[in-house]
């Protein structure tokens, strides 16, 4: 298994995953790097043991709870999901293709939105047709909390006067 380094690309997952690291207090160890890089490097599901596996070829003292951890840290982080197959858990990359967004109408503030549950929606919508789904884009419009309180407090304002 090759590792294509997204340390080096400055890939945008693995920014996130530094993110959310920071975030939780923890620190970026070597060996949770290289977890993390053979996971999004491997093409399609993988379960702990396999990827443990991998990475041992690397890190030959690696623990299999350390790989655990990770995947935990990044199925937490959103960056991967869990998925059953042949009776054991396997961990595969969120899909990238999957750009989904809530629009403000009002002021035009667009947040990147992690939704999981559109993940199950997008599976099921597949096999039901019988298609793969390669790329997925939801749009949702709507108004930000900060226009909403901008809208009562004029609405508040009007009927004053
Ligand atoms: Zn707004």
């Amino acid at each position: 298994m090759e590792t294509s380094s997204i340390r080096k690309k400055r890939d945008p997952r693995w920014t996130r995953f530094e993110e959310f690291l920071r975030s939780r207090g923890l620190r970026h160890s070597a060996s949770r790097g290289l977890v993390v890089e053979i996971f999004f490097s491997n093409e399609g599901s993988i379960s702990a043991e396999e990827l443990w596996l991998a990475v041992k070829n690397q890190v030959p003292g690696i623990a299999v709870s350390t790989v655990y951890r990770t995947l935990r840290l990044l199925v937490d982080s959103g960056l991967a999901r869990t998925c059953e197959g042949q009776g054991t858990v396997h961990y595969e990359p969120r899909s990238k293709a999957s750009r989904d967004r809530i629009i403000c109408m009002d002021c035009g503030k667009v947040m990147d939105l992690d939704l999981p549950e559109a993940d199950l929606l997008q599976e099921r919508i597949a096999m039901r047709l019988g298609y793969t789904v390669e790329q997925r884009e939801l749009f949702m419009y709507g108004r930000c909390p900060a226009c909403l309180r901008r809208r009562a407090l004029a609405m508040k304002n009007a009927g004053r006067y």
